[in-house]
């Protein structure tokens, strides 16, 4: 008999068809002998309404209250689960986060979870009992209701699995699993049978929103056996490992897009020692995360411009920091948001040259301009105008050889 989590996604539940075919493929596993949690999304534009809601109420809202309101949806589809479950003989019943409880900090709309109390649930578990819970969702020291992030639910999911020691967490989502490039952009992506959590975190971080980066996380440090497949056909997905467990040697795995960043350019800078340092612990004490940065200096070294990239939502509060900074003396302060940044991931870059030659041949052959780059062992980013992504994915996927024959 195996433990194994399932959570599906907001379009596996999207509608009280879809939930009744959830139902039936936990029926399936439970028929196996093994022993259920499913997590749930809420229906598919349930959670995006209930945030729209919240900011048109007041778009300076209180956290708390925000996780009170986006929370909402799973609520909802945990019950229906529960009820279809039982519909078809399954005994099940439904937990909410703070039911079980999951506990988390209180960093709302961004909790981490910090312990889960399993006892009530493995008890059910044991009695063969389908346990289905609220995905997203958990409760802080403070009594209220968090939530995990948007995508939450898929670190609900393996949160549990690591918890229980799970045999098994499937994600089941609108895809196969998980492709080479976005499927949606890139109609000749092709469905890896295998990603190593390394390049899926690379993956998650860097775009691929069909894992959220913090589930990647979590499955790796816990070495949980984490598949990710398609809630809607019987195909096989893709299977989450560990580097030595690859068999073929692909250099490139993957190719992201990102559009939800800025590239902020400090023009001019007085060029002290310590002003890089000035400029980017003055963004941290505001918790502004940078990613990208260049420097090069000017006029015979008197000057630098500092070029970096933050999330788009930062990219106002980056400004006044800068603009407020006394210590920080610069003449002009550019911010563009119609930016991409473009990733090309594989751990086969580790013992291959020439992957960023080639990345830097392809967008110069089809006119696309690189604004800034950034590199780590395994993967190259490069930030581009907005307008080229489609164009930028597709030509470097049939570069790197990944398109379907
Ligand atoms: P769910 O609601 O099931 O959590 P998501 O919308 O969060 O689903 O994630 C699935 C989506 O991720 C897919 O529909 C696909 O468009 C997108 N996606 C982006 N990059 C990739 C990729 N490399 N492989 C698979 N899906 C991807
Ligand atoms: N419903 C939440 C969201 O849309 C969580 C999830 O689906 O994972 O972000
Ligand atoms: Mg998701």
């Amino acid at each position: 008999m195996s433990r194994i989590v399932m959570k599906f996604g907001g379009t596996s539940v999207a509608n009280l068809e879809c939930i009744r075919n959830v139902a039936l493929r936990v029926k399936k596993e439970v028929d196996q002998g093994n022993q259920v949690s499913v997590f749930v999304s809420a229906m598919a534009g349930t959670t995006d309404k209930l945030v729209g809601w919240v900011e048109e109420i007041s778009p300076l809202h209180d956290a708390r209250e925000y996780d009170t309101v986006v929370s909402a949806g799973e609520q909802i589809t945990s019950g229906l689960l529960a009820l279809a479950l039982q519909d078809i003989g399954v005994p099940a019943r439904s937990w909410l986060g703070w039911q079980v409880p999951f506990k988390t900090n209180q960093a709302h709309s961004a909790a981490q979870v910090e312990e889960i109390e399993i006892e009530g649930l493995t008890e059910r578990l044991i009695e063969g009992t389908v346990c289905v819970i609220a995905g997203f969702q958990g409760i802080s020291i403070d009594n209220r209701i968090t939530t995990l992030g948007r995508g939450g639910s898929d670190t609900s999911a393996v949160a549990l699995a690591a918890a229980i020691g799970a045999n098994r967490c499937d994600i089941y989502t609108d895809v196969e699993g998980v492709f080479t490039a976005d499927p949606r952009i890139v109609p000749s992506a092709q469905k890896l049978e295998k990603v190593t959590y390394e390049e899926m975190l690379e993956m998650a971080s860097l775009g691929a929103k069909v894992l959220q980066t913090r589930s990647v996380v979590m499955a790796m440090n816990h070495k949980v056996r984490v598949q990710v497949l398609s809630s809607f056909t019987d195909k096989p997905g893709t299977l989450l490992i560990d580097e030595d467990e690859i068999v073929e040697n692909k250099i490139v795995s993957g190719i992201t897009y990102a559009k939800n960043e800025a590239q902020v350019m400090l023009v001019g800078v007085k060029n002290n020692p310590g002003i890089a340092s000035d400029v980017f612990k003055g963004l941290a004490n505001e918790n502004i995360n940078v990613d990208m940065i260049i420097q090069n200096e000017t006029e015979g070294g008197r000057k630098t411009d500092i070029t970096f990239t933050v999330a788009e939502n930062d990219a106002a509060k980056a400004e006044k920091i800068l603009n407020e900074a006394d210590n920080i003396d610069f003449k002009k302060l550019i911010t563009d948001m119609n930016v991409a940044k473009i990733s090309v991931i594989g751990v086969g870059m580790r013992s291959h040259s020439g992957v960023a030659a080639t990345m830097f041949e392809t967008l110069a052959d089809r006119g696309i301009n690189i604004q800034v780059i950034s590199t780590s062992e395994i993967k190259i980013s490069v930030l581009i105008e907005a307008a080229y992504t489609e164009l930028a994915v597709r030509s470097l996927h049939t570069a790197y050889g990944l398109d379907s024959k």
